[in-house]
């Protein structure tokens, strides 16, 4: 219910804890799919802490979980990332003494109890993870929690993922918000330092840097056991696709905070589409006047333009936890070189816009955690629970593909094909036009979003695909319909970015490249579209203004 989800559930199963198990011979620390860096990171910092402090090594676990990866949509792109960036962890923690330790497991209701075998096998006194806000994975360390607690060895579940731990910003009378702008009015001030406070000393502090005793009689062994190359049944087969993702999202948290400092300190030239190494254009042209000229001070601007190279791309990165989004909050406070550092969430700078879309990424794990059941396929407004959707495979497989006969739906679905990645507006664009034109229900979208994209995670993309609905928290209002030509038209006013993924289209110049004429289309081979905008924009009003409705 949502008076006591599992995320509360969990926060309670961690305060009745062991407080003083016995020494033991081992901390673990249990890293998961969402906090893949060593940096910031704060169940590794607190576990690092308690190995010094009882003297004894401390171990990281990661547990490989097939069932889990099919239960929430992960697709070989994004198993094929997160296998990458272990591949770099492994090193990095072997550096500072810290053996990864990758193992498998199934079924996955059985990972509590394999969990408990591990430690007990090591003897650990504590186990320390970072909060997932999933539901299933909530009920999972609640019952590692009690299985711990049964053998006398403490648990840490902390808050990493969200700048603010969702349960904080709360209403007067102690209750979630459900709208984003009271919200981020009541998040701001816990980043805002007291006078004379240290300025970082909000929730924006950094976790301390891990390292480890090194004692090579216990763990040695598993130093020297590799990451494995693939997870059965999502191995990326196609070495095409495998090398091209690779390029586009060199793993590892130097190539984020890479990434992080060309978006922060480096001029946008053009848009960097296709299999593009993000980071081989980083030489270009620092700038000396960086609040105007570089991507994140345009970013006001045009960050909603997809023929230029005008956001971070750190999705993925944040989404894997690669780089948290503290990091990247501290990285303006210094950017801005304010003596105050006040993060700056203003309408009107490019800074200040880019903290409100990292705010948005808090905002929907905080709905996560307190509203799980939108998580559970359900509309976070009942009232449009039923409207009526069609069932209608070849609409949807020709969505999926980008063959609607929509140019900017269609360029929008190939670039998230090629890059396992799309632009906010074009997935807002493409969610809409499935859900309003062509009346397709939002799950089947947010599934395949999922399964698609290298960032998927389960709050955004669902706070994404509800407000594209009209049935999340704050959504788009039904009757406010894209319409995909118009978006066309300011998304993409160079045609630029449907020439390059349309190649259909490749050669159509001028304003026709958003809206071939049929004549065009028919002698390009490119396919007419499956509804008519303007009658499939009456029947979604009509359908949701009644739901039931045909
Ligand atoms: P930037 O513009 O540089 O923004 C910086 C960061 O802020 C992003 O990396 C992201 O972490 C966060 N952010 C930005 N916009 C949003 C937003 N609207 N909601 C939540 N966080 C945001 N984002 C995901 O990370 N994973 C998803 O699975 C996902 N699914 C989405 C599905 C739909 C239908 C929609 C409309 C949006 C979805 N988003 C998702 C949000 C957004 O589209 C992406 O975060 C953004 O396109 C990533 O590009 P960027 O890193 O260049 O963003």
């Amino acid at each position: 219910t949502d008076s006591d989800p599992p995320f509360k559930q969990l926060l309670s199963a961690v305060m009745a804890n062991v407080k003083n198990p016995p020494r033991g011979d081992s901390v673990i620390y249990w890293m998961r799919m969402q906090d893949l860096r060593i940096t910031d990171n704060r169940a590794l910092a607190q576990a690092s802490a308690q190995s010094q402090e009882n003297n004894v090594p401390l171990l990281a676990l990661f547990v490989l979980s097939p069932q889990d990866y099919i239960a929430h949509d992960r697709g070989a792109r994004r198993i094929d990332f997160m296998l990458r960036n272990l591949r770099e962890l492994k090193a990095s923690l072997a550096d500072v003494n810290i053996p990864l330790y990758v193992t498998s497991h199934a079924p996955r209701r059985t990972l509590p109890e394999f969990i408990l075998s591990l430690l007990k096998k090591w003897n650990a006194s504590h186990l320390f993870a970072n909060i997932e806000h999933e539901v299933d994975e909530l009920r999972r360390d609640i019952r590692v929690c009690q299985l711990a607690k049964e053998s006398n060895i403490a648990c840490a579940f902390v808050n990493d993922k969200c700048v603010i731990a969702p349960g904080e910003v709360t209403t007067k009378d102690g209750r979630g918000y459900t709208v984003y702008s009271p919200w981020l009015r009541a998040w701001l001030p816990h980043l805002t330092p007291k006078s004379g406070e240290d300025p970082l000393a909000a929730a924006a502090r950094p976790a301390a840097n891990p390292k480890s005793i090194y004692q090579n009689k216990i763990f040695g062994e598993l130093f020297s056991i590799p990451v494995p190359e693939e997870v059965e049944g999502f191995a990326l087969e196609d070495a095409d696709e495998k090398e091209r993702l690779s390029i586009c999202w060199p793993a590892g948290e130097d190539a984020a905070h890479k990434i992080l400092e060309r978006f922060l300190y480096t001029m946008a030239r053009y848009a960097q589409l296709g299999a593009v190494d993000p980071l081989s254009e980083g030489a270009d042209s620092p700038t000396k006047n960086p609040e105007k000229n570089t991507r994140i001070g345009k970013y006001k601007d045009v960050r909603d333009r997809v023929d230029a190279d005008t956001t971070s791309r750190l999705s993925p990165y944040l989404a894997s936890g690669i780089i948290s989004a503290r990091q990247c909050i501290r990285a303006t406070l210094e950017l801005s070189g304010n003596k105050n550092q006040v993060v700056d969430a203003s309408r009107d700078t490019g800074v200040g816009r880019w903290v409100q879309e990292i705010a948005w990424r808090d905002f929907y794990t905080h709905i996560l955690a307190l509203y799980p059941r939108v998580s559970m396929g359900r509309p976070f407004l009942e009232k449009f629970a039923g409207v009526k959707w069609e069932t209608n495979e070849e609409h949807l497989q020709a969505w999926k593909e980008g063959r609607t006969g929509v140019p900017i739906v269609d360029a929008a679905m190939r670039q998230g094909l090629t890059m396992g990645w799309m632009h906010n507006r074009m997935r807002m664009t493409t969610a809409m036009y499935l859900v309003k034109d062509l009346m397709i229900d939002w799950r089947l979208g947010e599934k395949h979003f999922m399964e698609m994209f290298v960032d998927g995670d389960l709050a955004s993309n669902n706070g994404g695909w509800q407000w594209s609905a009209s049935t999340g928290v704050d959504p788009a209002p039904y009757f406010r319909i894209f319409n995909p030509y118009s978006q066309s038209q300011k998304a993409d006013p160079t045609g630029d970015y449907i020439r390059y993924f349309v190649p259909e289209l490749a050669k159509v110049r001028g304003p026709e490249i958003h809206n071939p004429p049929p004549t065009l289309a028919d002698k390009l081979g490119y396919p007419r579209p499956l509804v008519e905008h303007a009658e499939a924009r009456q029947r979604a009003i009509r359908r949701y203004k009644t739901p039931g409705q045909v």
